[in-house]
Formats: structure tokens, sequence, C-alpha cells
């Protein structure tokens, strides 16, 4: 299929510009609202139809809307992002389990030599 026109659609978020190709024919179909976009234009992606219709890039969709029908709140994403520590077991702790069961057995005998 080849397309005969190309529309210019900026992003009223992030201001981001996007070149979409459509038939002429079939855009104007949409605009003069013979047709809903999906029937005139079904060759669209869903973001594409999005930034015609709301001028709201994918991007920008997902971030407001999420990719789900739930808006979650978006902090939890942002807590899973920065969620990168690694818990390590810290060697020093058997060491220091060590010292102290070498400072009872001390303890021991000091109490036998009173
Ligand atoms: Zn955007």
């Amino acid at each position: 299929m080849e397309f005969d026109k190309e529309l210019e659609k900026e992003c009223v978020h992030c201001q981001k510009e996007f070149v979409i190709q459509v038939n002429e024919a079939d855009y104007d179909s949409w605009v003069d609202g013979k047709a809903l976009i999906q029937d005139a234009m079904p060759y669209l992606t869903p973001g594409q139809r999005e930034l015609l219709i709301s001028g709201t890039c994918d991007d920008c969709w997902n971030s407001l809307f999420g990719s789900n029908d739930e808006v979650e709140d978006e902090n939890d994403i942002e807590i899973d992002e920065e969620a990168e520590w690694e818990w390590e077991p810290e060697e020093d702790e058997n060491d220091e389990i060590h010292n102290l069961e070498d400072d009872e057995d001390n303890d021991i005998e000091q109490v036998d030599e009173e």
C-alpha cells in the first residue's frame, strides 16, 4: 500500500514531531467524519491514531496513563527503577561470631582460674 500524504504531528506533551504516512483519501474521510479513524486508516498503529486524535504520542500516553487500564501510582515505577541494590551477605558477621565464641571460651577459662 502506498501512502500519498505525510502528516506532521507534534506531541502536545513532549513537543516531539512525528511523521505519519497516510492515504489522503483515508485521512479526509476521517477528518470529514465519514469514518472512524480505525476504519479509515487501519494501517496506523494505536499510538499513531492517538497522536492524531488527542495530540499525545505513544510514549507520553503510556507515561500519563500507563499501559494498563488501571492507573497505577507512578511512584511505584520509579521505586522499581531505583531498587538496584543487591543484598550481599556480610562475611564479617561470621568472623564476629567466631570472635564472640573465642571470647566466651576465654571467659570460661578465666572463671575456672578464679
Ligand atoms: Zn509525547
